[in-house]
């Protein structure tokens, strides 16, 4: 079932809270794939209700990104969602979250601001405003679904954190749960913008999870010096890829590492042509 308004929505909240049913709740930007559906088949599995959000957020994106391109399906999403179980598609219009005001400027909404520490790297050095525009629309989210758990990708590790912190800062009562990264057979990580790949493009794309997956595989065997695990990855890049970055940090708090252990995290960022990509892999077992 769509819902397309806050008021709708906020009446079956009222009464699945009365009943004291636990909500799930997973925040999506739509053109589900099969990682969004291990995040939703947690949530039906552990909640008693499930709210997917879908809502291709507009204060998250910068100015020149892809912001009109983004892949919409709504009616192929919600399919996914009926079939999986969830209960709600909740997919508002920018101005039924925002506002007439805030839709002609920015000026007019409160923000939710993370630590500069957490977005000054990685993602958020290119992105700027971007954890701004996400940590909002979260915040917003959770207070129109209240929701027991909500569900994120370590896909997005950078934004995992971000929302852990914010969550632990502010208070907020909601559990988060930490979803595994959902790969093609071919290792490429799933995500909505795979879509903007040609076909030789996605045969670049590959050289992401392989990089990755060759800096576990030294780590493995004992290489710990975090310089020659990047060394590694320059055999895997040509001419197609633009680096954006490769950087080892910790899991938990995103501080830069000395020496690879445990709870590094390797993040990657490179653009194949238009299209940005992003992945990361745990050293540890995780
Ligand atoms: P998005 O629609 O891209 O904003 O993603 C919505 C949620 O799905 C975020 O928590 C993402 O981290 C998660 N997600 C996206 N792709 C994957 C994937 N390949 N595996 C696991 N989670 C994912």
């Amino acid at each position: 079932m769509i819902l397309h308004t806050i008021s709708e929505l906020k009446e079956y909240i009222k009464n699945w809270k009365k009943k004291g049913l636990i909500i799930g709740l997973v925040p999506t930007m739509g053109a589900l794939h099969e990682g969004h559906k291990s995040l939703i088949e947690k949530s039906v599995g552990q909640c008693d209700k499930t709210v997917v959000s879908v809502f291709v957020n507009p204060i998250q994106f910068c100015p020149g990104e892809d912001l009109e391109k983004y892949p919409r399906t709504l009616e192929a999403d919600n399919e996914l969602c009926e079939n999986i179980g969830a209960d709600v598609v909740f997919a508002p219009s920018p101005r039924e979250m925002y506002g007439e005001e805030t839709i002609l400027s920015n000026d007019f909404l409160t923000y939710v601001i993370p630590p500069y520490f957490y977005v000054n790297k990685l993602c958020g050095k290119s992105r700027v405003g971007h954890f701004d525009g996400v940590c909002t629309v979260v915040n917003k989210l959770f207070n129109i679904v209240q929701p027991d758990y909500a569900f994120f990708g370590q896909k997005d590790a950078q934004q995992l954190i971000i929302i852990k912190k914010m969550v632990k800062d502010l208070n907020i009562p909601v559990e988060i749960v930490s979803c595994p990264i959902v790969r093609e057979s071919s290792g490429l990580a799933l995500s909505s913008r795979n879509k903007y790949l040609k076909d030789e493009e996605k045969d670049s794309a590959l050289a992401l999870s392989k990089i990755l997956f060759n800096i576990k595989a030294c780590y493995a065997k004992g290489i710990t010096d975090i310089e020659a695990l990047k060394e590694t990855a320059y055999p895997y890049l040509n001419e197609t890829h633009n680096l954006e970055y490769l950087e080892f940090l910790d899991a938990e708090t995103l501080k830069e590492k000395v020496i690879a252990d445990n709870n590094t995290r390797v993040f990657i960022a490179v653009k194949i042509g238009d299209v940005r990509l992003i992945d990361n892999i745990t050293l540890g077992v995780r």
